[in-house]
């Protein structure tokens, strides 16, 4: 059997990202397995243990670390995230292919370990939209709201590195042209 694809998923918070992945996942052709992160961030309102992270400890963290038991980890205003490895070749192994949403530190560390992964990032139309978006979303306070803009604008300095930028402008635009990525690796 053909072993799954890696796709490194990123993009800066409030971007999207969750919502076109969203409507990825259920698509079977493209045979999704979604890798659910480990993390030391608290959750937010409706997020479900198992399902959107492994929520754990500072110091169940850092024996995973010290353990191996990650393909790579970052940390992202003042949480530590990581993505755990068993889960990934499993998944690949079985043909699936394997989606990390993950930030731009761990997506170098991924592809240097794995320089086949398919890489992806989401840019927004403009940092004012991106502000507009997650003042609505508004799960955080200004504090952090600030920091998540500030490391935005440092990120997309430093995206080049990923194959592919999709511009989530219009939503079904931005679904279309991932899916037709994905799938034209999976073809070649
Ligand atoms: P959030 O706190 O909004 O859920 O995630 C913050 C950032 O951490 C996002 O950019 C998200 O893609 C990233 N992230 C989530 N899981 C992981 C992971 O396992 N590893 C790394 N490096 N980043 C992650």
């Amino acid at each position: 059997m053909k072993k799954g694809l890696l796709i490194v998923f990123s993009g800066v918070s409030g971007v999207g990202k969750g919502t076109i992945l969203s409507q990825l996942m259920p698509m079977e052709d493209l045979n999704l397995a979604y890798s659910i992160s480990m993390t030391t961030r608290k959750p937010r309102e409706g997020e479900v243990e198992g399902v959107n992270y492994f929520f754990v400890s500072k110091k169940r963290f850092l024996e995973a670390v010290k353990n191996g038991e990650l393909l790579e980890h970052a940390r992202f205003v003042g949480n530590d995230y990581g993505t755990p490895k068993e889960y990934v070749e499993k998944m690949r192994e079985a043909g699936r292919n394997v989606i990390l949403e993950i930030e731009i530190r761990g997506a170098k560390q991924v592809l240097e370990k794995c320089p086949d992964a398919l890489s992806i990032y989401i840019v927004p139309p403009s940092i004012e939209e991106l502000e507009r978006r997650l003042r609505e979303r508004s799960s955080e306070d200004e504090e952090t709201i600030l920091k998540r803009i500030s490391k935005a604008k440092q990120e997309l300095k430093d995206i080049d590195f990923y194959e592919h930028i999709v511009c989530n402008d219009d939503l079904d635009k931005a679904v279309e042209e991932v899916r037709q990525i994905i799938l034209d690796e999976m073809n070649k």
